[in-house]
């Protein structure tokens, strides 16, 4: 591990400031994912900014009738807050299906966004990555690529963002609150991880000198008819090789609103709105699942080991359409798939 210098933040200008007066800082908050690149040799900061004590770690009411998430909230909370298990149950199923409960204690709701892929290459400093070392290439293509992505892949990087809480945030239509040295912005949930196209070192959309300062969820919580299913190599503590958060609004015998969000296959949390649409208007049924399978795997490309995820994943899409639709969500504590 590299020497670094150490500051610590008392206010959100504070860690704007010391972003902005040093290009190799980095925020540190729970530090689950940051620390173990540096001992890795992948992120090389010159400070770390601590931001643990920034007044940011806590849950509110929005005027527009949803939830406020403060960027310091550690997941464990998050997932265990009254108002988040009772309005977004899928959000907190999300969570609990993440990570082990230490880490779920120490990690951040803005840290869990910035976590950076868990590709084997990408932690190996011996190998060439794009990701790591732009322009050095990316041996997963060609090599050991089982757990990689299926969509929106690009000849440079074929990485697959990590979180689950993230697919979650997605399907639920979740804004990012950023601040920067111009003030405060708000980004769609949908705009703030990319796709890795030419730039695959490049993550998300915020900028090096913005902190995350909060999520927030819009009124809609589907709460009634969701689920969060994950299927992993190990159940008891593993990424997701497919993740499927689905989440309905069924009046009358009809699905009047539908949300589709996937994890492990992108690069990114991979909503997909026209297999909502398609969904939407039907009655719930394994045909209407079917196609809005097929609609969002059209495109999926595997490679040499994971091709597997693409069957994995339609069959895991119709499952998990059809928990929410009966309104049995998948447990988390009881991982054994109805
Ligand atoms: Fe690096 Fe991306 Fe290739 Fe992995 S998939 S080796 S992160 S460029």
């Amino acid at each position: 591990m590299n020497n670094f210098a150490y500051t610590r933040a008392e206010r959100v200008e504070d860690a704007v400031a010391a972003l902005a007066a040093e290009p190799g800082a980095k925020l540190v908050a729970g530090g689950t994912n940051l620390v173990d690149l540096m001992k890795y040799n992948v992120e090389r900061p010159t400070r770390l900014v601590d931001i643990t004590r920034l007044p940011l770690g806590s849950i509110e009411e929005t005027t527009e009738g949803g939830l406020r998430i403060g960027a310091l909230v550690p997941n464990s909370d998050l997932a265990h807050d009254e108002r988040i298990q009772a309005r977004y149950p899928l959000l907190a199923g999300a969570i609990l299906a993440g990570a082990s409960p230490q880490l779920r204690n120490a990690a951040s709701t803005g840290g869990n966004l910035l976590q950076r892929t868990r590709c084997y290459y990408f932690y190996d400093s011996a190998t060439p990555c794009n990701k790591r070392e732009p322009g050095s290439g990316c041996p997963a293509i060609a090599g050991q690529n089982r757990i990689h992505a299926i969509l929106g892949t690009s000849e440079h990087c074929i990485a697959t963002h990590p979180s689950d809480m993230c697919v979650a945030l997605a399907a639920l239509g979740a804004t990012v609150r950023v601040s920067g040295p111009d003030g405060e912005r708000t980004i769609p949930f949908a705009e703030f991880h990319r796709l890795p196209g030419d730039r695959p070192e490049i993550d998300t959309t915020l900028a090096h000198r913005e902190i995350v300062t909060a999520v927030e969820l819009p009124a809609e919580d589907f709460s009634a008819n969701y689920t969060y299913l994950k299927l992993r190599d190990r159940l008891s503590y593993a990424f997701a090789l497919v993740s499927v958060a689905a989440a309905l609004r069924i009046e009358d015998g009809r699905i009047t609103q539908a949300r589709l969000a996937l994890g492990g296959v992108a690069h990114k949390p991979w909503r997909n709105w026209g297999a909502e649409a398609l969904l939407t208007g039907h009655a719930p049924s394994s045909e209407a699942f079917g196609a809005a399978a097929e609609h969002v795997l059209c495109d999926a490309k595997g490679f040499e080991h994971n091709g597997f995820k693409i069957e994995l994943a339609r069959r895991a899409i119709i499952r998990a359409l059809g928990q929410a639709a009966a309104g049995t969500p998948q447990s988390q504590t009881d991982k054994r798939i109805r």
